[in-house]
């Protein structure tokens, strides 16, 4: 592993990975988790880090789903934590559509953690994350631009990944999802098109070391490969699950325009 001006730390949360980049003068949280491992993180931070929460000096969003911005509001409400996330973020869960389908993105996050053994817990939190820092594709992590943010859209229209260029460290959020040493899609991928590029994308980055919110690091894989194996397997068949999730994931405003936009362009 090449050597990184922090230490990386990675807890392990409700559902998914959280990962903690820890500089001398400062602390870069990228994804917050779901709202209830907002005390996991305290507890890493003031017992493990032996650091108080306010030297969390950003929260860096990869996307709107629960596992994944569930605690940043309250961490930012209660500890003074600015956000960073995409300048498009707040369009995802809006108005009535928006509603729905963040409750049943919580339905699914429940879904997973029954099915890893987890107690229930609640998952609700803001739909609207006000981010106070807005990214676009490319942009360096404000107080930390040795990171840049890369748009990666697929899995929702807004995700990114945050990339370290001189330790090789790349964190992929959902884009590649490792269960048992099986890379898989995450769920759902509503535009397989934009998924496909945003392989490639994460690929031409050349990262040394994978950090996946679902599945743990990947250090020292050949990841050209294995973003191409990613892409390819956009081309198989869905089966019944991701069928069914596909059907419980187009109620986002933003979604639905772009679903509509696509079938008028094919029809
Ligand atoms: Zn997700």
């Amino acid at each position: 592993m090449s050597s990184a001006p922090f230490k990386m730390h990675q807890i392990d949360g409700y559902i998914e990975s959280i990962f903690l980049m820890e500089y001398s003068d400062g602390i870069l949280l990228l994804d917050s988790g779901c709202y209830n491992d907002i005390p996991l993180i305290e507890n890493y931070c003031l017992q493990v880090l032996r650091r108080p929460l306010q030297d969390i000096r950003l929260i860096a969003i990869s996307h709107m789903h629960p596992d994944h911005c569930g605690g940043a509001a309250v961490l930012r409400q209660k500890y003074g934590i600015p956000i960073a996330a995409h300048h498009q973020v707040d369009l995802w869960y809006t108005g009535f559509g928006g509603v729905l389908q963040q409750l049943l993105d919580r339905c699914m996050a429940f879904f997973v953690a029954r099915h890893k053994h987890r107690k229930w817990q609640r998952l609700s939190y803001r739909r609207i994350l006000n981010p106070d820092y807005l990214l676009d594709d490319g942009d360096p992590l404000p107080l930390f631009p040795d990171w840049q943010a890369w748009h990666v859209p697929g899995h929702t229209l807004h995700d990114l990944i945050f990339f370290h260029q001189q330790s090789g460290f790349l964190y992929v959020a959902d884009l590649i999802c490792q269960v048992r040493g099986d890379h898989r899609h995450p769920l759902p991928i509503l535009f397989p098109d934009q998924m496909a590029a945003s392989y490639d994308k994460a690929a031409a980055l050349k990262a040394s070391t994978l950090l996946l919110a679902h599945g743990g690091i990947i250090a020292d894989a050949n990841n050209a490969e294995l973003f191409a194996y990613m892409k390819n397997k956009l081309l198989s068949p869905p089966n019944q699950m991701t069928r069914r999730v596909y059907r419980m994931s187009v109620y986002s405003p933003e979604a639905r325009k772009k679903l509509n936009r696509q079938r008028q362009e094919l029809s």
